[in-house]
């Protein structure tokens, strides 16, 4: 029996019901938090957080599923509660995973540093946050609000995407700031949102690009799709 304290954490998690706990007791863990707009998440988001956790031998990773982010301004998105529901369909089955809502709820321009500060004071200093970033998104870090801040409060895991590859300037630039950064090679996945709405568009298929159930959303809400144009049939 769970008892009410309990029922109510998990009903209004302060982070994500897996993981608000993590800690408590004392004992080190290492959590990973895989920010991104998931406009729709797939199959390189995923692979992305289970290769960075497989590597770091992290506990859990927490997708972050962004608001209204500073880097995306004058890009139209879909709604946050529709990334959300992409998210929690496409990591239900690994327990490894979770949705956190903390920046999709929050009003305004979202911006990572903050998401670190409620992190931080979240979790009991034994457990290590690393922030899994792909490398396209390592190469805008240094301009990143608070970078300097950003950096003393959590360390970042950077792993491989296609056509981006992190140079010795660009890890140097980081250091100097005080960013740690471990890099992990990953299989390539050319796979991007953009790419799944734009095919979602013309009416293509994204099977096998995202989860089934991702599939499955998309083809019931109509997301993406071009107005009066079919789904992909
Ligand atoms: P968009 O095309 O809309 O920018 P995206 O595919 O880049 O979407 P984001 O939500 O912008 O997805 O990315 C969230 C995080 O996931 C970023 O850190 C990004 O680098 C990483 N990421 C996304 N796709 C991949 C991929 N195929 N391989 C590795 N990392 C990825
Ligand atoms: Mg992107």
């Amino acid at each position: 029996m769970r008892s009410l304290e309990e029922k109510r954490r998990l009903s209004h998690p302060a982070i994500c019901a897996r993981f608000d706990d993590v800690g408590r007791d004392g004992a080190s863990a290492h959590l990973g938090i895989m920010g991104g707009t998931f406009d729709p998440p797939h199959f390189g988001h995923l692979a992305c957080a289970e290769m960075a956790a497989e590597a770091c031998g992290m506990d859990g990773v927490v997708f972050m599923v962004a608001g209204d982010p500073a880097f995306k301004q004058g890009q139209e998105l879909a709604s946050a509660a529709d990334r959300l529901n992409m998210c929690r369909l496409a990591t239900f089955d690994n327990p490894l995973f979770d949705v956190s809502a903390l920046e999709a709820e929050r009003s305004g321009i979202t911006y990572t540093v903050d998401t670190a500060r409620v992190l931080r004071a979240h979790y009991p200093a034994c457990v290590r946050l690393s922030f899994i970033v792909g490398a396209d998104a390592l190469m805008t870090l240094p301009d990143w609000k608070d970078a300097p801040d950003l950096a003393s409060l959590v360390d970042i895991v950077c792993v491989s995407r296609p056509g981006y590859l992190p140079d010795a300037e660009l890890l140097a630039r980081l250091e100097r700031i005080g960013f740690a950064v471990e890099l992990v090679t990953s299989p390539l996945l050319d796979i991007s949102s953009s790419m799944i709405r734009q095919r979602v568009r013309e009416g293509r298929t994204v099977r096998y690009l995202v989860p089934l159930s991702v599939d499955e959303y998309l083809i019931s809400t109509g997301l993406y799709r071009a107005k009066g144009g079919t789904a992909h049939d």
